[in-house]
């Protein structure tokens, strides 16, 4: 299922982007308000291609002055994250990201938003395993549904040191 891309201002430093990231992408709503801090919240983005990801960076660089905190950086967003370097601007940090895990038990997946900072630390060397998190349904231990080693690989590039 692809959606159209939808940028909405929510406030002067608060943009939500949704939908599909893909050779249509258009970011002019994105580039047409100037601010020095600007949170970008990825929740509901659902696909990026690579020529999304070539009009994303574009569009990054034209920002080059601001800076960016990605939020509520998708499942799509976080592997992008992690395979393109440029995806991640210069002033850019990653504030939050999601990501899945999966009850061996019972079967249940759930998506869980994880904070920088907060439930994961970043600038470590490598990541053998996502943070530990628990089922909602039968409380056992759930399992990191991604590959650990690729999926979390951006955190290594992100400074230890978290300005508040
Ligand atoms: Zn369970």
């Amino acid at each position: 299922m692809t959606k159209d891309l939808s940028i909405q201002w929510k406030r002067d430093d608060y943009v939500s982007i949704s939908g599909t990231i893909d050779e249509h992408a258009n970011f002019d709503a994105l580039l047409s308000r100037r601010t020095d801090i600007l949170y970008i919240d990825l929740k509901d983005i659902n696909r990026i291609n690579s020529s999304g990801v070539r009009k994303w960076v574009n569009a990054i660089e034209k920002l080059e002055d601001v800076e960016l905190h990605y939020i509520n950086c998708a499942c799509p967003v976080v592997d992008q994250l992690s395979m393109v370097p440029e995806f991640i601007g210069k002033k850019c940090s990653v504030e939050s990201f999601d990501a899945e895990y999966v009850c061996e038990t019972c079967n249940n997946t759930q998506i869980f938003t994880l904070v920088v900072g907060y439930d994961i630390e970043p600038g470590l060397k490598s990541y053998l395993d996502g943070p530990e998190k628990f089922c909602q349904k039968c409380k056992n231990k759930l399992e990191f549904n991604h590959n650990p080693d690729s999926y979390l690989f951006f955190l290594s590039k992100l400074s230890k040191k978290r300005k508040k």
